[in-house]
């Protein structure tokens, strides 16, 4: 390899300070390998991964269908134009249409430009099919949607658009599963209504049933396109193959990415025939998007997911983690609250959740905090009951430890 075989990992810290800009807070740990829901670091330090490059890994580190996938294709067709044709690409696409409800597919390489890409064309749509003036977005306060500019406005966190005004005009946001103000938001220039069907970076919230069901029938209604950002809890994680599934409720246009590569980056936004034609030759495009190298990852990961019952084991080991956490914060009285839908899950910590996230690396487990006191648990959905046990034990310890920390402090 070419890079500095051997570097001890505080000259690689050193040197991502001195070159990489300083966008991430990132934690002390340089990772070198991966199988399955297993890291090691550059010490060869071995930890159970419940992080999964946040909710990317879902088949888990390095699985040999997606790796023989890449190798394979690489040395085929790393990349051709969107002006031409790819058997991946086709392939990958016939297969999203055959396990959803969609029917037409437009790749792209992340969840952001999977939501822009749906933004774009439920304005395009509303344009096309209602005259000017229907442009109109709402979004949920406290939702994540990515950092491209309209992703971002979309994102209803202030702390997101601080200093970057002026953002993208049109977008309203309202509190999340609030029907009333949903009701309230929507009117005839709304283009779209664009929901996490589980909020996920906003802390692990998911909607409830009368919320996603009155965002179908008011925008349904006005002719409004609904636009589901899956990105995080698509693909299974929650225990169905799409978040919307469990509510029976079905969105025109469904954004991707995340897990879609098996650890490649890629992303895609799935619409239904009415929507699709919003899009026409020429009015939106991605240089990589779907490649045939990310295409060929992307169909093993999807297989691999589909064969190995992935979905139906995140739905119950999904459910005996959560089970396991609601005992633990009985026991130790340090978890306050455990929510979410199959192997996506937040649990709230009566003590600093970043500081667990530390204690716990150092025992050999990473989670992650996405507030102050919240934990987020997104790990591959391949684990079986004795790696949640593992987690579980290990979280305990990190929660005690961080616990008798601060009494001893006082
Ligand atoms: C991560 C995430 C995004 C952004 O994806 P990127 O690939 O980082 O652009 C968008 N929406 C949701 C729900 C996400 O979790």
């Amino acid at each position: 390899m070419e890079y500095f075989p051997g570097l001890p990992p505080t000259e690689v810290i050193q040197l991502a300070e001195e070159y990489i800009m300083n966008t991430y807070s990132r934690l002390p740990l340089v990772l070198t390998k991966g199988e399955g829901v297993r890291v090691w670091d550059e010490e060869g330090r071995e930890y159970l991964d419940f992080v999964a490059g946040l909710a990317v890994n879902s088949l888990g580190h390095c699985h040999p269908r997606v790796v023989a996938a890449i190798k394979e294709q690489a040395g085929l067709l790393m990349h051709c134009s969107n002006l031409y044709y790819s058997l991946p690409q086709v392939s990958l696409a016939k297969f999203l249409v055959e396990h959803t409800s969609f029917n037409k597919v437009f790749f792209c390489n992340s969840g952001a430009e999977a939501v822009e890409a749906g933004l774009k064309l439920a304005r395009k749509y509303a344009y096309k099919s209602r005259g000017p003036g229907c442009f109109e977005i709402v979004a949920a306060q406290g939702s994540f949607h990515g950092r491209t500019y309209g992703a971002v406005t979309a994102t209803g966190q202030p702390k997101y658009h601080q200093g970057f005004e002026p953002m993208v005009p049109g977008f309203k946001y309202i509190p999340f599963n609030d029907v009333a103000a949903l009701r309230e938001a929507v009117n005839g220039k709304t283009a779209a209504v664009l929901l996490e069907p589980v909020q996920g970076e906003g802390g692990v919230y998911p909607a409830s049933p009368e919320f996603l069901r009155a965002a179908r029938q008011i925008t349904t209604e006005i002719g409004a396109v609904l636009i589901f950002d899956e990105v995080q809890c698509g693909l299974g994680r929650t225990g169905r193959f799409l978040a919307q599934e469990h509510y029976g409720v079905t969105s025109d246009l469904t954004c991707l990415a995340k897990a879609l590569g098996g650890g490649f980056p890629m992303g895609a936004l799935l619409s239904t025939d009415a929507v699709a034609p919003g899009f026409g030759p020429g009015d939106h495009a991605s240089t990589f998007g779907g490649n045939p190298l990310a295409a060929a990852a992307a169909f093993a990961a999807l297989r691999a997911l589909v064969d190995e019952k992935l979905v139906e084991n995140a739905g119950g080991v999904g459910v005996y983690f959560r089970e396991r956490l609601a005992a633990l914060g009985r026991e130790t009285g340090l978890l306050k609250e455990v929510r979410g839908l199959g192997l996506m899950i937040g649990a709230v910590t009566s003590v600093p959740a970043k500081e667990v996230v530390t204690a716990c690396q150092a025992r050999g487990l990473i989670v992650n905090a996405v507030k102050d006191d919240t934990l987020r648990f997104v790990p591959p959905l391949n684990i079986g009951r004795e790696d949640v046990d593992r987690a579980v034990a290990i979280l305990k310890e990190g929660l005690l430890a961080v616990s008798n920390s601060k009494d001893d402090r006082n």
